[in-house]
């Protein structure tokens, strides 16, 4: 009998929930193809949309959404017009990053041949690499709360053994699934600055002693500024790197770079009990209403839900259609047929979407 696993769905603002809602559609038709599985889904409303009408902007009937289901499918959240009453922004994603402590934002960077990107690639080269962002400490620690006097700002860096032992043993747990898969050779790489930082050199120390656990695996580390340099110059010799918030921030945007926009880059926040699983871009509003917002990070980061489930619930078919649905989308983009705007295409969201249903059920 098909076991069923439950979907918290926060479609979000601006272009969420015109990348959302072909993003079900896949998964429902994947999910009636399966007989291993199947998925239910539940809307959780959030955001700053829902903000602007009622006055809430995160819903405890929403969190608790999210708390009981298998996974959460979370589109962009935020408008730039819409604000609490100390000008912050309404940011349910970050809300829940905290509340359901997710401390491995994980970013995958694929450039697969065919796809268009601003590097020179050599004959033959693909890049297929994962950055791990620590997501609940490291530089961001003291985010809204650092001290700032008339002469002087504070912001505290906080590394802690408890977040960097988890996000250790995941990184090298997800290295070890990857190189099962045929992706990769088994590597992580420590990206720090440990030359320059006390806090670094205890990362360091830790993320050593997690890999001495993992003779199957290759370890080795690199600075944040020579990471950067590589990230243009080899990326395709790139693994799985894990790094700290502030770190990951920015190298990851770099990253989307390297796979020709936000358009294409998925994410997903994990923790030990939960999981989101996001694209990287925010509610765009430039464009939304219009039809035309690039579906395929929402979609990948459908892709990567699925193969999390299958590995958090030992279920091999969630897997084999997490890889299907991420390989369908490679395959439209390298195609180049249905691209849309962002990427150079002329194709609206619904028709990009569409490609990737028929590369999975007609070609
Ligand atoms: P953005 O990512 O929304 O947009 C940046 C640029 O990229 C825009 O020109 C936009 O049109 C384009 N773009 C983004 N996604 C696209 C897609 N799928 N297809 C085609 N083009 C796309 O960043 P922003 O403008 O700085 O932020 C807009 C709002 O989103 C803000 O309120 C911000 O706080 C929020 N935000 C949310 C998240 C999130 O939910 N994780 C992340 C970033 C920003």
């Amino acid at each position: 009998m098909a076991e069923t696993f439950n979907i918290a769905v926060f479609a979000g603002d601006g272009i969420g929930p015109e990348i959302m809602a072909p993003t079900v559609k896949i998964l429902r038709r994947m999910s009636d193809a399966s007989d291993s599985y199947s998925l239910r889904f539940e809307d959780a409303p959030a955001g700053a949309a829902h903000y602007a009408k009622t006055g809430e902007s995160f819903p405890e009937s929403s969190m608790n959404t999210a708390k009981s289901a298998d996974a959460i499918l979370l589109s962009a959240m935020g408008l730039p017009d819409v604000r609490y009453e100390d000008g912050t922004e309404i940011s349910p994603q970050i809300d829940l990053r905290k509340a359901l402590t997710l401390f491995a934002g994980v970013r995958p960077v694929t450039v697969k041949t065919g796809q268009r990107t601003p590097l020179n690639m050599p004959e033959g080269k693909e890049i297929d690499f994962v950055l791990v962002r620590e997501s609940t400490e490291g530089l961001f620690y003291t985010q809204g709360c650092g001290e700032v006097s008339e002469n002087e700002a504070r912001e505290t860096l906080l590394i802690t053994r408890d977040i960097s032992e988890k996000l250790f043993r995941f990184t090298f747990e997800m290295a070890q699934n990857r190189k099962k898969a045929g992706r990769g050779p088994g590597r992580v790489t420590c990206v720090d600055k440990a030359n320059v930082f006390r806090a670094f050199a205890f990362f360091r120390d830790m993320f050593n002693a997690e890999a001495s656990r993992h003779p199957e695996l290759e370890s080795d580390h690199a600075y944040v500024d020579a990471t950067a340099l590589w990230m243009v110059q080899k990326p395709w010799d790139f693994d799985v790197l894990v790094t700290e918030n502030m770190f990951g921030d920015i190298l990851s945007d770099l990253g989307a770079g390297l796979m020709g926009g936000l358009g294409l880059a998925p994410s997903a926040d994990i923790g030990l009990e939960h999981a989101v699983f996001q694209p990287c871009h925010g509610s765009a509003p430039d464009i939304a209403g219009q039809g035309v917002a690039n579906p395929m990070a929402m979609i990948l980061s459908a892709a990567m839900m699925l193969d999390w489930l299958g590995i958090e619930k030992d279920h091999a078919g969630l897997v084999d259609d997490g890889r299907r649905l991420r390989e369908a989308v490679e395959d439209v983009v390298a195609d180049g047929r249905f691209l849309t705007r962002d990427l150079g295409g002329s194709a609206g969201t619904e028709e990009a979407a569409s490609a990737v249903l028929d590369m999975l059920f007609v070609s």
